[in-house]
């Protein structure tokens, strides 16, 4: 984790999202912002940020977490009509493992065109004598 994203008042978006660092804005609402990736991957990437601080999926509320899928598929067909693409990568990433740099929730909308790169390869095939036992861990500690 950046020390930007380690905390609600050090943490970049939660600047962003106060106004007191620049970003180039394409929507907001009482919930989330959006706004440009300053190092995009593509033409276009741009990234849906909660408005409070929460740092990962898990310690999002529901309420809020309902109108992430949905918004996000709004400003990804306004992105594919105003960009004139026909594909996008919808990514987000918890923990620093999976790649979260910046400890505030957001989803990244990732605009493709043909044969661009973008490093998402598929894994080794899984070992099949292990996958019963790695999805019922994951069963019994559904809440
Ligand atoms: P993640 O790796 O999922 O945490 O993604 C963080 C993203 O935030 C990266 O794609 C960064 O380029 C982007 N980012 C970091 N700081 C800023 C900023 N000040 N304005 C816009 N995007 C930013
Ligand atoms: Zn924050």
């Amino acid at each position: 984790m950046t020390e930007a994203g380690k905390s609600a008042d050090r943490c970049v978006f939660c600047q962003i999202a106060a106004g007191r660092i620049p970003s180039i804005r394409v929507y907001e609402d009482d919930d989330f912002i959006a706004f440009m990736d300053i190092a995009p991957q593509t033409e276009g990437h741009f990234l849906i940020v909660a408005r409070e601080h929460y740092e990962r999926l898990e310690d999002m509320p529901d309420k809020i977490l309902a109108k992430a899928l949905p918004l996000a598929k709004k400003l990804a067909a306004a992105a594919m009509t105003g960009l004139g693409r026909s594909a996008f990568n919808l990514l987000q990433n918890n923990g620093e493992a999976a790649g979260q740099a910046v400890g505030h929730w957001h989803m990244h909308i990732i605009p493709r065109v043909e044969k661009s790169e973008i490093p998402f390869k598929p894994g080794p095939t899984a070992d099949l004598t292990h996958l019963p036992f790695v999805a019922e861990n994951i069963r019994l500690n559904i809440k």
